[in-house]
């Protein structure tokens, strides 16, 4: 009989081996309106909204602004990301090594993606990352990231000229023209005037990408997705946020 019942239990195990061996692992269940510490899984992608996500970044760039970025295993993020990724954010910001978007959010590995290029425009080449980022992948906010004293945005305040930049510094000068001349110096000397024409050039980038992109401005309309403008201060670390259209700030 000992046998037999250890027969029985043996037989038991290989049938529940052979069931675990078929079964998927469980779906990972995330609250709703609810952000996961590691975006792992599409279960955390989807309990995320608009409008939580554009929170949590104001409040990453607090932790950020005062010493306190949460600390992260970045190489268990690798790891936990390794399968698939579903970040929640992207950022069009400049190239500037004082303004690295992960850092000054407090987010980690997989959670946002991140266009980087002198002067924080948009070209069909971004655009296009933008709606990959966004239709394909599932990220529901596009934040604009202007900065302050902006070497690019100076450039085109004073009409640089240099090899293939001259091209990229043209895509801002419609921002330079667009700030109201009240007879003071508008060169990069007025570092007054070159924040204007760095926050102009955010609104104009977040209109541009409305325009250029019917696929971005319809998820907009229909409150999948949040485009906001946003500025950072080089000095104080700190992010200032442009309101977001009403319509959109509405919706999750
Ligand atoms: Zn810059």
């Amino acid at each position: 009989m000992i046998h037999n019942s250890v027969l029985f239990t043996v037989m038991a195990m290989s049938a529940a081996l052979a069931v675990a061996a078929d079964t998927p692992a469980p779906k990972k269940v995330v609250k709703a309106a609810t952000l996961c510490a590691t975006q792992d899984s599409k279960a955390c992608q989807d309990a995320a909204t608009p409008k939580l996500i554009l929170e949590s970044l104001k409040s990453g760039n607090a932790n950020f602004v005062n010493g306190k970025s949460t600390p992260r295993n970045y190489i268990q993020q690798v790891k936990a990301t390794a399968a698939g990724q579903y970040p929640l954010a992207s950022v069009v910001s400049c190239i500037d090594s004082r303004a690295p978007a992960e850092i000054v959010f407090d987010r980690g590995i997989g959670d946002i993606f991140n266009a980087r290029v002198a002067g924080n425009i948009v070209n069909e080449d971004i655009l296009g990352s933008l709606e990959f980022a966004s239709k394909v992948m599932g990220a529901k906010l596009i934040v604009v990231l202007g900065h302050t004293s902006c070497g690019a945005i100076k450039g085109a305040c004073d009409d640089a000229k240099l090899g293939n930049l001259t091209q990229l510094v043209a895509k801002i000068k419609p921002a330079v023209a667009a700030v109201p001349n009240d007879g003071k110096d508008r060169s990069s000397k007025n570092y007054a005037f070159v924040d204007l024409v760095a926050e102009r050039n955010v609104h104009m980038t977040v209109q541009m990408i409305r325009d250029k992109s019917p696929i971005l401005k319809e998820m907009e309309q229909k409150g999948e997705i949040m485009i906001v403008g946003a500025m950072y201060d080089l000095k104080t670390g700190k992010v200032s946020w442009y309101d977001p259209p009403p319509a959109a700030a509405r919706k999750g």
